[in-house]
C-alpha cells in the first residue's frame, strides 16, 4: 500500500462543482488501497479577494490580523471536500495546518516551516480515513499564532507533510498536465517535460513558472520528496521531479545526454529601481544596498553602468519584487543627500526571462543564440544576468510574451503534438 500526498490548488477547486469532482478523484485512489492525504488551496480567486477586502479596511493590516484573515480561504476548501468525501461513502477528516502539525517561525506573511509533527494526520490514516489538510498556514510555538507561507505556499505544504509522513510521492494537482518548455498561456505548443531534475525545477520556479512554489522545490530536494504535477482534469501522466538518481529508467534509456534547455520561464512581479548620478566611487554600492537591504527587500540583478570620465558619476539599477518598490524607495529618498544621488527612477513595467537548462554549462554559444533570437523579433535587452544553468534579460513588459515565444522557438523546444491545454474555467 502506498501513502500518496495529493495537493489541489485553488485552480482546481473553482466552485461546488469542482469540489466534487475533485472528491471523486480522491475517493478513487482511496478505493485503489492507498493511504491518502490531501492538501488543498483556498477555492478559486478567494485569496485574492480576502486581500482585497482587507485593503478596503486598510492598506496596512497588521500582518497577524491579515494572516488569521487568509487562512480562512484554505479552511473554507478544506471542510467543503471532507463534506464531499463523506458523501461518496468514504471518511475524511479535515484538519488546519496547526492542527496537522505543521510548525513555523513566526515571521507572518512569509513563514517558514521548521518542524512537521504530523499525529492527527498518522492516526486519521491508521483509522482508515482520508485527512484533509488547509494548505498554506501553519502556527508558531514562539506566539501560538497562525502564520501563513506565502503565495503559492500550499506546494509547499504539501512537500513538508510528504516528507513528515514519508510518502511515497507528492502528487501536484493544478489546471495544466505538467510542467512545460514554457507557460502553456503564453506558448500553446509548449512541449510537457516527462522528468526535470530537482536543480532544473528549481531554476524554472526562482525564475517565475509559478506552476510550483519555489520553496516547496527547496523543500523537496532537501528531503528528497518525489514529486509528480499533473493535472487534476485529465488522467494523463504528468511531470515527474526528483533526484538525477531517481529519474526514471526508461527516460534514463531514451535520452543520450540532458537536454541543453528545458524551459524558458518569465517573469512580470519585478520592477526596476534605477539611482541616477551616483558619485563613482569605492563604498556608494555598499551604502546603497545596506539601506535597500534593511527594507527587507530581494534584490535580483544590478547593473552599474560605466561612469563617464569628466563627471565620475554612474547609474546603477536594480531589480526586485514590485511589491517592495514603494519601501524601498521611500527608504532610499530618505538617505539621498548623504549619498549625494541626483535622482531615482522607478519602472515596474519590465518584465524578465529567463532561458533554464542544466546542459547549458558545457554548450558554449547559448547566449549568443538568445540574444539572435531576441535581436530578430525586434526585442530590446535591458538588463543581462546569467547563473551555470539559466541566462536571464529584462525586457519591457509589453514584448515579454513575444520574447518568450521567439526564444522558445529559436532553441526548438516548439512541440509537434497539438496545443498544451489550460484546462481552468473550461468546467470540465
Ligand atoms: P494552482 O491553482 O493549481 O496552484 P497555479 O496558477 O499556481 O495553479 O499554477 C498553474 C499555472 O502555472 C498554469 O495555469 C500556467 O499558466 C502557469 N505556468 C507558468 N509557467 C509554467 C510552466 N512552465 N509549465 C506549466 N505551467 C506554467
Ligand atoms: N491560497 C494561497 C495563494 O493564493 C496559497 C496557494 O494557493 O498555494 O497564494
Ligand atoms: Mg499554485
Amino acid at each position: 500500500m502506498a501513502l500518496v500526498v495529493q495537493k489541489y490548488g485553488g485552480s482546481s477547486l473553482g466552485d461546488a462543482r469542482s469540489v466534487k469532482r475533485v472528491a471523486k478523484r480522491i475517493a478513487e485512489a482511496k478505493r485503489a488501497g492507498n493511504d491518502v492525504v490531501v492538501v488543498v488551496s483556498a477555492m478559486g480567486d478567494t485569496t485574492d479577494e480576502l486581500l482585497d477586502l482587507a485593503q478596503q479596511i486598510t492598506p496596512l493590516p497588521p500582518k497577524r490580523e491579515l494572516d488569521i484573515l487568509l487562512t480562512a480561504g484554505e479552511r473554507i476548501s478544506m471542510s467543503l471536500l471532507a463534506m464531499a468525501i463523506n458523501n461518496l461513502g468514504v471518511r475524511a477528516k479535515s484538519y488546519t495546518g496547526q492542527q496537522a502539525g505543521l510548525i513555523t517561525d513566526a515571521v507572518h506573511g512569509r513563514a517558514r516551516i521548521v518542524d512537521v509533527v504530523p499525529h492527527r494526520i498518522r492516526e486519521t490514516l491508521n483509522k482508515g480515513q482520508v485527512a484533509i489538510v488547509a494548505g498554506f498556514q501553519g502556527v508558531t510555538k514562539k506566539t501560538n499564532d497562525v502564520t501563513t507561507l506565502g503565495r503559492g505556499g500550499s506546494d509547499t505544504t504539501a512537500v513538508a507533510l510528504a516528507a513528515g509522513l514519508d510518502a511515497d510521492v507528492c502528487e501536484i494537482y493544478t489546471d495544466v498536465d505538467g510542467v512545460f518548455t514554457a507557460d502553456p498561456r503564453i506558448v500553446p505548443n509548449a512541449r510537457k517535460i516527462e522528468w526535470a531534475s530537482y536543480e532544473e525545477m528549481l531554476e524554472l520556479a526562482a525564475s517565475g513558472a509559478k506552476v510550483l512554489a519555489l520553496r516547496s522545490v527547496e523543500y523537496a530536494r532537501r528531503y528528497n520528496v518525489p514529486m509528480h504535477v499533473r493535472s487534476s482534469f485529465s488522467a494523463h501522466e504528468g511531470t515527474r521531479v526528483s533526484s538525477k538518481e531517481m529519474k526514471p529508467q526508461k527516460l534514463k534509456e531514451s535520452t543520450m545526454e540532458a537536454a541543453i534547455i528545458s524551459g524558458v520561464a518569465h517573469d512580470r512581479s519585478e520592477s526596476k529601481i534605477t539611482v541616477v548620478d551616483v558619485p563613482d566611487v569605492p563604498g556608494s554600492a555598499s551604502r546603497i544596498f545596506e539601506v535597500v537591504a534593511r527594507t527587507g527587500a530581494n534584490i535580483d540583478m544590478i547593473v552599474q553602468n560605466v561612469s563617464g570620465a569628466s563627471t565620475g558619476l554612474t547609474d546603477i539599477s536594480f531589480t526586485l519584487p514590485g511589491s517592495d518598490g514603494p519601501a524601498v524607495m521611500a527608504a532610499l529618498t530618505a538617505v539621498q543627500t548623504e549619498l549625494g544621488f541626483h535622482s531615482l527612477q522607478f519602472d515596474d513595467q519590465i518584465g524578465k526571462l529567463s532561458l533554464v537548462g542544466a546542459g547549458m554549462k558545457s554548450h558554449p554559444g547559448v547566449s549568443a543564440r538568445l540574444f539572435a533570437a531576441l535581436r530578430d523579433a525586434g526585442i530590446n535587452i535591458e538588463m543581462i544576468s546569467t547563473s551555470e544553468i539559466r541566462i536571464s534579460v529584462v525586457t519591457r513588459a509589453d514584448s515579454l510574451d513575444d520574447a518568450v515565444r521567439a526564444v522558445h522557438t529559436a532553441f526548438g523546444l516548439d512541440g509537434t503534438d497539438g496545443e498544451a491545454v489550460v484546462y481552468a474555467g473550461t468546467g470540465l
